[in-house]
């Protein structure tokens, strides 16, 4: 048997973190019988000179080839690999900063005020019932920006912390407003630029600017614990997770879905995504010319679940199927396909397990009798 090339170094210009200096700039193995990446520590750091080659950075070197060609061969074998040592400690890297909670209850008001919510209450073509509406601003921990009418939509991470504050003004058809220049910002920059203009910054904000990331958790991703047994959706856009929960009902229903938002297309990754090990994953990417935004996420949710142990995720093609060229060349979502139905006809599971008055009332409208008629549309993403 030819040991000499199973394991070689992956090619293109992918680059990891490298287990000596931390630097993103190394290179794994890849072992070709198998498609797959050795152990995290093989591989070569690129930068050779600050950062040498290690004898456990190379499989030939530090005997894991050999370990595996014994187990292969049914022997036995005591082998360990060495621990990786770090060269450089990560250079005293800041702790990253979160936003204050008082911060968030600021925006925690003002719903008269809030374009977003005030169509979801008014102005879409099948208004919803203002409990309806409570609920899924108490759960989300929807807020407003007094002062332009901006629906803020909070990350707020499994641990309670509040990691950015989304402000996005929409217009009456609850798209993005782009005649606003200033159509969507974050609570710490209006914070930074207008409040605090010319003015020293508090401590937190200060410290908050340095982060490196805004966004490093899921939009919803507080109430996997609450919910810890629903199947989850994720969709791009936060304002999409709020349709999905209004259309096809709140998680209390350990069966309903549980609807997350990573934020936008390009930020689904696996670090986000582990939150959600374990959980039965649908995701709904956005519409996109060629199929781009559906191909990606595909490929990203197929590494993600290989990597996450026990964590399922499906991805829904049925806008891609269904959905004509122009709606893909405008990048559609779900939301703009839900809002124009009725969202009682997608709720009809609830109303099926809610005892039925007997005998019926006379008063009954027809369209509540079809809706009784009706078989709930259970697969309704996954059909084809
Ligand atoms: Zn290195």
């Amino acid at each position: 048997m030819n040991t000499e090339h199973r394991y070689i170094f992956e090619k293109g210009s992918k680059k990891h973190r490298c287990p000596n200096c931390d630097k993103k700039r190394f290179v794994r193995y890849i072992d070709t019988q198998t498609g797959e990446y050795l152990p995290e520590q093989y591989g070569r750091c690129d930068r050779e000179i600050n950062c040498p080659q290690q004898e456990y950075n190379n499989p030939y070197l530090d005997g894991y080839a050999k370990a595996i060609w014994e187990q292969e061969q049914g022997n036995k074998t005591e082998w360990k690999p060495q621990q990786p040592k770090r060269i450089k400690k990560p250079v005293n890297k800041p702790k990253r900063a979160f936003i204050p909670i008082q911060e968030l209850k600021k925006t925690l008001t003002g719903y008269n005020n809030n374009i977003f919510i005030q169509n979801l209450l008014q102005r879409v073509p099948f208004p919803f019932e203002v409990q309806d509406i409570e609920k899924v601003v108490s759960l989300y921990r929807l807020g407003t920006v007094p002062e332009n009418g901006a629906v803020c939509f909070p990350y707020i991470d499994s641990k309670g912390n509040v990691n950015a504050v989304q402000e996005k003004i929409f217009d009456y058809t609850n798209h993005t407003d782009k005649t606003k220049k200033y159509h969507t910002s974050w609570l710490h920059s209006r914070l930074t630029y207008n409040e605090y203009k010319n003015k020293p910054l508090p401590e937190w904000l200060e410290a908050y600017n340095k982060n490196e990331t805004k966004v490093s958790c899921l939009f919803g991703e507080h109430l996997l614990s609450k919910y810890p047994y629903n199947p989850v959706a994720l969709v791009e856009a936060p304002k999409t997770a709020i349709y999905g929960t209004l259309y096809f009902g709140f998680p209390e229903q350990p069966t309903n879905l549980l609807w997350l938002a990573v934020y936008n297309l390009s930020s689904l990754n696996l670090n986000k995504c582990k939150a959600l090990k374990g959980r039965n994953v649908y995701l709904f990417p956005d519409l996109s010319k060629d199929g781009k935004a559906f191909e990606l996420w595909s490929n990203k949710a197929a590494e993600i679940q290989k990597r996450l142990q026990g964590t399922y995720f499906h991805v829904s093609d049925l806008l891609e199927q269904l959905a004509p060229q122009q709606d893909k060349e405008q990048g559609k979502d779900i939301a703009d396909y839900l809002i124009k139905q009725d969202w009682r006809l997608f709720r009809k599971q609830d109303i099926k397990e809610t005892p039925q008055p007997e005998p019926e009332p006379v008063e009954t409208s027809t369209r509540e009798k079809r809706e009784k008629r009706e078989a709930p549309k259970k697969n309704f993403f996954f059909a084809a």
